[in-house]
């Protein structure tokens, strides 16, 4: 499924870095979940990131991709632990035979874990380990520097702006958008590859709106609870007022971490 003007998502990528689109599109997980395959050109290896949710037909499609391109599953990786990400994983393992690495050791499979700073070296790839918290706790961005790709997980969407989520601290996240504003010229950012939605070839453009959006929504909720909202449900009535209801609820999401952030 792909949005009326927009290349078809499955299949689109960067030399290294090729996306499988899961079958499980919807209001926040967009045209469905980015599982990515990584691998040097002439590997014998390949990552696969975020095998997305636990849908049978869809984790065989990706280990048989692999194995169409004459390619074992080395490591299996996790951008954070929703389950449109990683509930799939242990099935995928099983399939796969391969660990699963992630920054939060009750998803891992195996030893190894994705520790900020990490450099992997797997598929002939090298991949860095970008600690980014604020979406979730555990949220991790993966850089790929041969491609100058970021894969972004849930930190940076296709389209529209991320929710942070229970688990999520806007703190954090703002935070986590100035670091990668800052990668973005340190790593000379070419392209990120997001965990939804098409990919963005304007990193540090895209950044750029992301802190401007937080920013001008921070400064509409202080005005709603000036005016006197009280409730995440009131200032979202008043903020979200020019935004579709049905994303009203994960609207409520964010204005709770705003307000929390806020101290109100
Ligand atoms: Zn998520």
């Amino acid at each position: 499924m792909s949005a009326a003007g927009e290349p078809p998502l499955d299949g689109a990528g960067t030399t290294r870095a090729t996306c499988v689109l899961a079958p499980n599109p919807g209001l926040m997980t967009l045209n469905g979940t980015n599982t990515w395959v990584i691998a040097e050109p002439g590997s014998a290896a390949t990552v696969v990131v975020d095998p997305g949710p636990d849908d049978e037909a869809h984790l065989r499609r990706v280990a048989g991709l692999a194995e169409a391109a004459g390619r074992r599953v080395a490591r299996i990786l996790l951008t954070h632990g929703h389950p449109d990400h990683a509930e799939g994983a242990a099935r995928f393992a099983a399939l796969t035979g391969a660990p699963v690495l992630a920054a939060d050791p009750a998803l891992r499979l195996g030893d190894e874990g994705l520790a900020p700073g990490d450099v992997l070296t797997a598929a002939g790839c090298e991949i860095r380990v970008v600690a980014t918290p604020g979406h979730t706790a555990d949220s991790v961005c993966l850089l790929l520097p041969a491609d100058g790709a970021l894969l972004t997980g849930d930190t940076v969407l296709g389209r529209g702006t991320t929710v942070i989520a229970h688990d999520g601290s806007l703190g954090d996240y703002l935070r986590t958008l100035d670091d990668l504003r800052a990668l973005a010229d340190e790593a000379g950012l070419r392209v990120l590859l997001p965990g939804h939605g098409p990919l963005l070839s304007d990193p540090a453009g895209v950044l750029d709106y992301y802190i401007a959006h937080r920013r001008e929504r921070l400064d509409q909720v202080r005005v709603a609870v000036a005016a006197g909202a009280r409730t995440p449900a009131e200032v979202v009535a008043i903020v979200y007022a020019d935004v579709d209801r049905s994303l009203w609820p994960a609207a409520e999401l964010s204005v709770r971490a705003q307000l929390d952030y806020l101290g109100a």
